[in-house]
C-alpha cells in the first residue's frame, strides 16, 4: 500500500498533524520509534500553553505561540483532557526590571494579547501572599495555561486513530529515499510508502532531513531539569511565576501543574547527548536556589520526583517549517519551546503546506471530534461511585492508594493503548504520587501482562530495554 501521508515521529507535533489529517479523506500513518506516542520531549516539559507574549512577533516562534494559546480551549473541549487558563506572573524584585515588563506587557498587546496588567506590591500580596514580600510588581497574563501533555498527546492519537489513521510503534526510521513521486521509508520493521513525508521527528530531525538528502539545519540538545514537590505544597500560589526574562531564557518557574500540584524548573544547558536525560546535584541546586527568593515557602526537601527534557534546538534557534527542495519531504523541526503550545497551530500551517504542495484534500464526512472522557472515580459523587462499581467491580479495587486510581481506570487506560507502566502512569495518574509506584507497579504490570498476553519479564516501564523484573531462568543461569 502507498499512502497520502507518513508522518515520522509522534511527539505532540506529530500527533496534532495526524489529528488534523483524518478531518479529510485520505491514508496516513504515524511511524514512532517508542512504544507510545508522547514519550520523546512531549512528555518532560513544563506543561504551559504560554500567553503569548513571551517571544518576539517576528519569528515563527512567536506568530505560532499566540495562534497556537487560541486553539487549546476547542482542543481539550473536543478531547476531553484538562486544560486551565490558571494565568502568570512575571515579577519583578527591583526598579530596574520595571522596564523589562513594560517591554513584555507592550509586545503582547501589539500581538493582540488580552488582559496582560502590571501589578503593584499590594495587588499581589492579595492574590498570591506566599510570594516574598521583596517582589515590587508583576505583569499578569491570564492567557497562560497548564495541560498535562502526554494526555493530550494521547487524546489527539486516540483521536486520529479512531478516525482511521494507522500507528506504528516501536518503528525506527533507519532511510528514505524517492523516485520522485513515492518515498520509501525503511524502518525497523520493513518498508513504508507513501507520496508526502512529515518530518517531525523531534531530537533527530536533522538526522532525518539528512537521510531525505535535504539536511541542510543542525539540532542541539538543550537540557532542561524540573523538579515535582509533594501535595503539601498544593495552592502555594495559584499562577505560573515567572522571574523578569533574560536574553536568553526564560528563567525558572514555579509551576501549578493542571493536576494541582508545584513543579520548580526548568534549567536551560546545552549538552551533546541526544538521550541523556540525567538529573543533576547541580541542576536541582540551581533550580531551588533560584526559585526560594521568589516564593520562600518552597524547599528541596519537598522534592518527590525529578526528570529532564532536551529542547531541540535548531541552528537558525527559530521553528523550521515548510517544504524542501525534495518533493513531498516536509520539515517540521526546531520545534523547541514554546512548541507544545504551538502545536494545534503547527498542524494547520503544515495542512496548508501539504495542500500548497498539491495533496487533495476532500472532507471525511464522517470524522468523529470527540472521544470518550476517561472515568476518574475518585472524584465521583460516592452515590456514582457506588453504581459504578456495582456494574464494574474493578472500579471498586483501588490499586495506586496515593492517587487514588482503581484497577477500572487501569484497565481502561490499557484499553486505549497503554503498552507500558509509564503509558499507565501517564494516562491515569497511577504511580505518580508520594510513593512514586511502590505500591500500585506490580499489580499494574499483571494488568498489563494479563491483557496485552505478554509474560510479565517482558513488561517495561517505558519500552526498549527498560524491563523491571528478570526471568527466574535467566537468573538462575547466571
Ligand atoms: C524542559 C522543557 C520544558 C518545556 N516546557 C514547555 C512549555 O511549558 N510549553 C511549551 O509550549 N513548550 C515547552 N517545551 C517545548 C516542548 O516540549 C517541545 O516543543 C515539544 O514537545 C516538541 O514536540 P515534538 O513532537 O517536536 O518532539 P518530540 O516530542 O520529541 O517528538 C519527536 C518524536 O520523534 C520520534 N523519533 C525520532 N527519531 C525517529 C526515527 N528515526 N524513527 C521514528 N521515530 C523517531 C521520537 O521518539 C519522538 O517521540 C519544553 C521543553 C523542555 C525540554
Amino acid at each position: 500500500m502507498v499512502y497520502d501521508v507518513a508522518i515520522v515521529g509522534g511527539g505532540v507535533i506529530g500527533c496534532a498533524i495526524a489529528r488534523e489529517l483524518m478531518r479529510y479523506r485520505i491514508s496516513a500513518i504515524l511511524i514512532e520509534k517508542e512504544s507510545e506516542v508522547g514519550f520523546g520531549t512531549s512528555k518532560a516539559n513544563s506543561g504551559i500553553i504560554h500567553g503569548g507574549h513571551h517571544v518576539e512577533p517576528d519569528t515563527l516562534k512567536g506568530k505560532l505561540e499566540w495562534e497556537g494559546n487560541q486553539m487549546w480551549d476547542a482542543l481539550a473541549e473536543e478531547l476531553g483532557f484538562g486544560f486551565e487558563r490558571i494565568g502568570e506572573l512575571t515579577v519583578a524584585r527591583s526598579h530596574d526590571e520595571i522596564p523589562t515588563l513594560e517591554r513584555l506587557q507592550k509586545r503582547g498587546q501589539e500581538k493582540g494579547v488580552p488582559g496582560l496588567e502590571i501589578w503593584q506590591q499590594e495587588r499581589l500580596q492579595q492574590e498570591e501572599p506566599h510570594l516574598s514580600e521583596d517582589i515590587i510588581a508583576a505583569l499578569h497574563a491570564p492567557t497562560t495555561g497548564v495541560v498535562n501533555p502526554y494526555e493530550a498527546c494521547f487524546a489527539l492519537m486516540e483521536n486520529a486513530t479512531i478516525n482511521g489513521l494507522d500507528f506504528s510503534g516501536d518503528t525506527l526510521v533507519q532511510d528514505l529515499q524517492t523516485d520522485g513521486e513515492i518515498w520509501r521509508l525503511q524502518t525497523s520493521k520493513g518498508e513504508i510508502a507513501s507520496r508526502y513525508v512529515i518530518n517531525a521527528a523531534g531530537l533527530f530531525a536533522d538526522k532525518i532531513a539528512e537521510m531525505a538528502g535535504v539536511g541542510d539545519f543542525t539540532i542541539s540538545p538543550r537540557k532542561g531539569e524540573e523538579y515535582l514537590l509533594d501535595k503539601r505544597l498544593k495552592g502555594l500560589v495559584k499562577r505560573i511565576v515567572f522571574p523578569c526574562p533574560t536574553p536568553v531564557s526564560k528563567g525558572i518557574l514555579v509551576i501549578p501543574t493542571y493536576d494541582g500540584t508545584l513543579m520548580v524548573g526548568p534549567t536551560a544547558e546545552m549538552v551533546d547527548d541526544r538521550e541523556d536525560l540525567s538529573t543533576s546535584k547541580a541542576g536541582g541546586e540551581h533550580v531551588f536556589q533560584s526559585v526560594q527568593p521568589i516564593v520562600p515557602g518552597i524547599s528541596p526537601r519537598d522534592c518527590i520526583a525529578e526528570f529532564a527534557g532536551l529542547r531541540a534546538v535548531s541552528n537558525t534557534e527559530d521553528f523550521i517549517i515548510g517544504p524542501t527542495s525534495k518533493k513531498g519531504f516536509i520539515n517540521v523541526a526546531g520545534i523547541q519551546s514554546p512548541g507544545l503550545t504551538a502545536a494545534p497551530a503547527i498542524a494547520d500551517s503544515v495542512l496548508q503546506i501539504l495542500q500548497e504542495s498539491g495533496l487533495k484534500l476532500a472532507e471525511n464526512d464522517e470524522f468523529q471530534p470527540g472521544i470518550s472522557k476517561p472515568i476518574h472515580f475518585a472524584s465521583l459523587p460516592t452515590e456514582e461511585q457506588m453504581e459504578l462499581a456495582a456494574k464494574d467491580p474493578s472500579y471498586g479495587r483501588i490499586v495506586c492508594r496515593c492517587e487514588l486510581i482503581s484497577e477500572g481506570e487501569i484497565r481502561d487506560a490499557i484499553r486505549r493503548g497503554a503498552r507500558t507502566l509509564d503509558g499507565i502512569k501517564f494516562r491515569t495518574r497511577a504511580g505518580m504520587g508520594r510513593c512514586q509506584g511502590g505500591f500500585c507497579t506490580s499489580r499494574c504490570m499483571e494488568l498489563l501482562s494479563e491483557a496485552w498476553e505478554t509474560p510479565i519479564h517482558e513488561i517495561t516501564k517505558r519500552g526498549g530495554d527498560s524491563w523491571v523484573v528478570r526471568a527466574r531462568e535467566e537468573v538462575q543461569n547466571q
